[in-house]
């Protein structure tokens, strides 16, 4: 879900290298998207869905006859503002797209990938889901949140032979991180610059993450390296 751009057109990209069919399912699949991944020599297709839309993920889910991997990638920054000063309404649409649409999918998917006894399952998460972030509050109560969608699943899909893992993403260059970073400028009272700084400082390595490298970990945990693993992060 959400691969017309940023990470979740990397990881698409990253299983097309490994020769999956994929679909984007975006609310805005980008031609130019579709178009790359195609050029990769791997069959996709392309969804126009908004995946909050319970209808639409039913009407998604009912056209995929085999589905072997989910990556639920969706997601927003949501409201810039600390917690005394939240907006109700901007706090329901952040939860609807960060986390009730990974349940949707991954209700619709599980159905798919029991039946079939296969599956695994991917949760975009973020490294806050493990720590908190002023101004943020939202966003990561959304990221906690994923983790503990993950787990459950994990353990309640296990005996049917799905897997579901959890990736924590720090600061990856997107459309979403750009924006972002300018609305902590404004409440911070810095520069773009400034916080981008920041931001790369507080990273261990000390550098943001490309989208690639992160296609690469989605890759290992969809595949038997990991056969292990579930219910990770
Ligand atoms: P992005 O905003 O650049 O791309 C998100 C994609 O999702 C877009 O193509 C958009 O059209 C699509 N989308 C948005 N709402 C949708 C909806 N309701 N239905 C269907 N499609 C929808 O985001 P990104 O930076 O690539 O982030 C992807 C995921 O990674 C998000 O869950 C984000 O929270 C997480 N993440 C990002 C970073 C980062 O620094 N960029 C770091 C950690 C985690």
């Amino acid at each position: 879900t959400g691969g017309g751009q940023g990470i979740g057109l990397a990881i698409a990209r990253a299983f097309a290298d490994e020769g999956a069919s994929i679909i984007l399912a975006d609310i805005d699949p980008k031609q130019e998207a579709v178009e790359s991944i195609r050029a990769q020599g791997a069959e996709v297709t392309a969804r126009k869905v908004d995946v909050t839309d319970e209808n639409q993920v039913l009407d998604l889910f009912s056209g995929i006859p085999k589905l072997d991997i989910l990556v639920n990638n969706v997601g927003t920054y949501g409201p810039v503002k600390k917690i005394v000063d939240m907006d109700r309404a901007a706090w329901d649409r952040t939860f609807a797209i960060n986390l009730t649409s990974a349940m949707l999918c991954c209700r619709e998917a599980v159905k798919l990938m029991s039946a079939r006894r296969s599956g695994n399952i991917l949760n975009i998460a973020s490294n806050v889901a493990r720590r908190g972030l002023p101004y943020r509050g939202c966003y990561v109560a959304t990221k906690w949140a994923m983790l503990g969608l993950t787990q459950t699943l994990a353990l309640e899909t296990a005996e049917c032979n799905i897997r579901v893992n959890a990736i924590l993403p720090g600061p990856v260059p997107t459309p979403h991180l750009d924006e972002v970073m300018k609305l902590h400028a404004e409440v911070e009272g810095k520069s773009t610059a400034e916080v981008a700084e920041d931001w790369r400082l507080s990273a261990p390595m000390k550098r943001f993450i490309q989208p690639e490298e992160v296609g690469k970990v989605a890759v290992f945990l969809a595949s038997d390296l990991s056969s292990a693993m579930t219910g990770q992060s």
